[in-house]
């Protein structure tokens, strides 16, 4: 199979005027070049996608008519493994958004320690739009188009924002079908029934509260103690906000896209997430009242999860938080701006390379599972997911202390790292 000439993007220029997920990356990576005193040459290198594919994609919608989307891959770095990242169907994805995301993956995978690079896949899309078999012919599409870039040795996707484990078994179908047999590894975040993992489907919200638990420690406390808000009740906030009501927190406010629920005494979750599946949103929860998502940031809670979409905690918002600790189930909930503000206010903030990364970590366990055709027990995948982000977080706990950084600076040192020492050992061809 002969892969597509790569398209590189330009090199990208340091300051950007508007705030964007890529901006933010990017402000990102600058400063923690600058921590590690890298030279332009690798700061160009690891700022710049390695590849990326842009498709259009014909959709033929259920009346007859055609669509043309826009769709994406993009390779942010293959230094460290293939590379490693979910498929977003949103209607404002662009080729920046997921360049940025691209970009987090990578450093996430590094920070957790995982054999990948990142990368990261979207279209332009509103999935709510789309029915089911409109879903299944626009992802069998993309996947047919980006093929030559993507397969288990070179770059595996997953679900992400409007994309779910029926997404991952279209893709995997699709793949399959045109390499003629069976190729569970090139996705992950499967259903069980095509050679998923156990744990899988929860695990980014499991290892939010493993982080969360384990920053609380270090303040000499725990979830039984705490108050939280979490916004975002998608794969991510709704499990989340169970683990954490298990595990002795009081969950005081959740949101949806649709709105907010508030219960100053602390929310009925269980009730609370019958609610959710007989009528597909938080709203009108009896015994709560309505919160909007500026109240909710801003509510006097002990953890904020904001674990929806980007740039939510800006200049503005970082400014109106409550909370002592703020723990990122979303990647780039919070822009440059916001995240200074947060520090010089005191907020802990846990960040989403580090916070997040439990979901990536049961997908490398899911691809290892798959490669082997020998899957783990549920208490494997558990004890093993824990492990790491434990590990994870106090190795970027030490280095924050030792340098008297930020956890997000130093979640980054230690990704970007990692990422340029692969880089720097394997040289350059030719
Ligand atoms: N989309 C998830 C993330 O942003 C999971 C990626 C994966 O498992 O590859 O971390």
């Amino acid at each position: 199979m002969s892969v597509p000439t790569p398209t590189v993007s330009p090199t990208p220029a340091p300051v950007v005027p508007h705030t964007s997920p890529l901006t933010t990356a990017l402000a990102q990576l600058a400063s923690t070049v600058e921590i590690l005193g890298y030279d332009d040459g690798m700061h160009q290198m690891l700022a710049t996608p390695r590849r990326e594919l842009h498709v259009a994609v014909p959709l033929r919608r259920d009346d007859g008519r055609v669509e043309l989307l826009a769709g994406y891959r993009v390779q942010h770095n293959i230094s460290r493994g293939p590379g490693k990242g979910g498929l977003r169907f949103a209607p404002g994805v662009d080729v920046d958004e997921v360049r940025a995301l691209a970009m987090w993956m990578t450093w996430k995978c590094a920070v957790v320690d995982l054999p990948y690079g990142g990368a990261k896949g979207g279209v332009a899309v509103d999935p709510r739009g789309c029915s089911t078999a409109e879903l299944e012919r626009l992802t069998r599409r993309y996947t047919s188009e980006i093929m030559p870039v993507i397969g288990p040795e070179r770059d595996i996707m997953a679900p992400d924002v409007g994309t779910t484990e029926q997404t991952m078994s279209w893709v995997m179908d699709t793949y399959s079908v045109n390499s003629g047999y069976t190729i569970p590894a090139v996705v992950t975040g499967k259903p069980l029934a095509v050679g998923g993992s156990l744990g899988r489907a929860t695990a980014t919200s499991r290892g939010v509260v493993h982080a969360t638990a384990a920053a609380l420690a270090d303040a000499g406390t725990d979830l039984t103690q705490v108050t939280a808000a979490v916004q975002g009740f998608g794969k991510v906030g709704s499990h989340a906000t169970r683990f954490l009501a298990e595990g002795g927190a009081r969950v005081l406010a959740v949101s949806d896209e649709y709105g907010g629920v508030h219960a100053p005494g602390g929310l009925d979750v269980a009730a609370l997430l019958e609610h959710v599946a007989a009528t597909g949103s938080v709203v009108e929860m009896p015994g709560t009242e309505p919160i909007d998502n500026a109240g909710l940031l801003a509510l006097d809670v002990d953890v904020l999860v904001p674990a929806a979409v980007e740039d939510v905690l800006d200049e503005d918002t970082a400014r109106t938080v409550k909370a002592r600790w703020v723990v990122e189930g979303a990647n780039g909930p919070t822009t440059s701006a916001g995240d200074r503000v947060l520090a010089e206010r005191g907020i802990t903030v846990v960040p989403d390379i580090l916070a997040n990364a439990g979901g990536v970590v049961v997908s490398y366990f899911e691809w290892v599972q798959a490669q082997q055709a020998y899957w783990w027990t549920e208490r494997e995948i558990e004890d093993r997911l824990e492990q790491r982000m434990h590990s994870a977080y106090t190795a970027v706990a030490q280095r924050a202390r030792a340098d008297g950084i930020t956890l997000r600076e130093a979640a980054l040192v230690i990704g970007v790292r990692r990422v340029a020492e692969a880089h720097r050992l394997r040289g350059l061809y030719p």
